[in-house]
């Protein structure tokens, strides 16, 4: 997969996937896609150039390449192990490369189906959001061959403008893993903290602008603050289910392996609160502010006059 000319197939149209794909078959690679649940995201797709088939099995038949981008780890098992899984259409020569935020677990299970029929993998999360996916701009953190990332250099640099190479497969999915624990606790220590200076009547705003330049800070303030908190629109973004899940990966990769993670633990009990009052769908930065209700106070202080 050297040229432009590669066929790609991509599976998993989301909030990541549907730009990412877009920005695939807008680049001219031949795409094809499938459909699941709402007909949207394929009909668009549909219309720049990419073919819709029936099945994972289908596109695995048709591609060179298939991208995965699904939610989590039991999405991605049904698409490749699943009735018409992508096994059933893989052959020697073809690639998967799964940019899901997955399990290093189920990875490799799926990399132990896809190799038994001759094909390759190469573990590939990413980082960057909905925006990143959208302007290209993602990071992808890479685990597997070294020469088999850099046969699929050409077409991740269309989604991508940092393709880190971490380790054999599975250590992306395990760099992923910290980032996400990291960025979950940082957004937590926003809404703990920040909680605490409105409630002695700081604004958020004013917390904001001096921590931005003091030890507290970190970059969780500039992705969530100015378009999410403190304008108290959720609109997702990254959904709090999938930041629930990400927590869950951490918690169960933690436990077998005698990690302690007493912070990830405590803040996991917080999210699944959250999605139990119907929040999942919710970009995840609102963890911060069902933490400021509970000490009556509001990052959107416009909603409070
Ligand atoms: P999403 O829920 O918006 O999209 C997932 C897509 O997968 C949906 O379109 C769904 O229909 C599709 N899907 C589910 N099961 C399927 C199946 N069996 N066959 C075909 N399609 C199926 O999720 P997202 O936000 O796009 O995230 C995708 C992955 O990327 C997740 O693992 C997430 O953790 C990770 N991620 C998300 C972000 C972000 O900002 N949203 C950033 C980095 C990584």
């Amino acid at each position: 997969m050297t040229t432009l000319g590669a066929k790609i197939g991509f599976i998993g149209l989301g909030a990541m996937g549907l730009p990412m794909a877009e920005r695939i078959v807008n680049a001219g690679f031949e795409t094809f896609i499938t459909v699941h649940r709402r007909r949207e995201p394929s009909e668009q797709l549909e219309s720049l150039g990419a073919q819709v088939l029936g099945t994972p099995a289908l596109v695995g038949q048709a591609a060179d390449v298939v991208i995965t981008m699904l939610p989590a780890d039991q999405e991605l098992k049904q698409v490749v192990f699943g009735e018409h899984g992508l096994v059933e259409g893989f052959a020697p020569g073809k690639i998967l490369v799964d940019m899901t935020t997955a399990s290093v677990m189920s990875l490799r299970e799926v990399e132990n189906a896809i190799v038994q029929v001759g094909g390759r993998v190469l573990d590939a999360p990413v980082s960057g959001g909905t925006t990143g996916a959208a302007r290209g701009t993602l990071t992808v953190i890479a685990g597997g061959d070294p020469g088999l990332l850099e046969e699929c250099r050409p077409l991740l640099s269309v989604v991508a403008t940092r393709i880190m190479h971490v380790g054999g497969t599975g250590q992306g999915k395990v760099v992923k893993m910290v980032n996400q624990v990291m960025a979950a606790l940082n957004l937590f220590s926003i809404g703990e903290a920040f909680s605490l200076g409105m409630s002695y009547g700081v604004s958020p705003e004013i917390l904001y602008d001096v921590i931005k330049t003091s030890s507290g800070y970190s970059k969780m303030m500039d992705l969530k603050l100015p378009h999410f908190l403190l304008v108290g629109s959720f609109e997702p973004g990254f959904k709090m289910r999938l930041m629930k899940k990400d927590l869950d990966i951490a918690l169960e990769s933690g436990r077998s392996k005698d990690v302690p993670l007493t912070l990830t633990s405590l803040i996991a009990r917080d999210f699944a609160e959250a999605i139990e009052n119907g929040n999942g769908e919710a970009d995840y930065s609102l963890l911060a502010q069902v933490l400021a209700n509970r000490a009556a106070v509001n990052f959107n202080q416009k909603k409070e006059n």
